[in-house]
Formats: structure tokens, C-alpha cells, sequence
């Protein structure tokens, strides 16, 4: 049994993860308090790459680069759309 640092709880050997453990070093958290801790980190990071994601559209160079692609799309289905014809 082990105990978790985070809860506190006693838990056998299969709660607690594996692959962080190193050489004769103990775990420390169990797998529960693991996921809970990143799925935490995994919030907290989306809002961070959102945030990032909308500073970087915002940028004028990257809005118009946009917009050519998106002509750039429409020309393409044109195109396909003329070979579909014939
Ligand atoms: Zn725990």
C-alpha cells in the first residue's frame, strides 16, 4: 500500500501510475489525483492557446493570408467542378 500526497489516501500499488516512477523512488500521487491534476492543466492551457490562437488572427498579414486561401479554395472547387462536367 501506499499512501497519496496529494488525498492522503491508502491505495494499493495498481492506483498509483507507473511510468513516472523512477528507479526505487516511490509515487507519489495517485492516479486519480494524477488525472484530476491534468485535466486541470489541460483547461488551463486551451484558454491559454485560444487566447493565443485569437491575439495571432487578429494580426492584419495573417487575416488577409486567410482570405487567400480562401479564394484560393473557391477557385479549386471551380476547377473541380468544371472537370466533373465533362
Ligand atoms: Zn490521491
Amino acid at each position: 500500500m501506499n499512501q497519496c500526497r496529494k488525498c492522503g489516501q491508502l491505495k494499493p500499488a495498481s492506483e498509483f501510475s507507473r511510468h513516472a516512477v523512477s528507479k526505487g523512488s516511490r509515487p507519489k500521487y495517485c492516479k486519480d489525483c494524477i488525472s484530476k491534476r491534468e485535466k486541470l492543466w489541460r483547461i488551463k492551457n486551451f484558454a491559454k492557446y485560444t487566447e493565443a490562437m485569437r491575439a495571432y488572427r487578429k494580426r492584419p498579414e495573417v487575416h488577409e493570408s486567410r482570405m487567400d486561401y480562401q479564394r484560393l479554395y473557391r477557385w479549386r472547387k471551380q476547377l473541380e467542378a468544371r472537370t466533373d462536367g465533362s
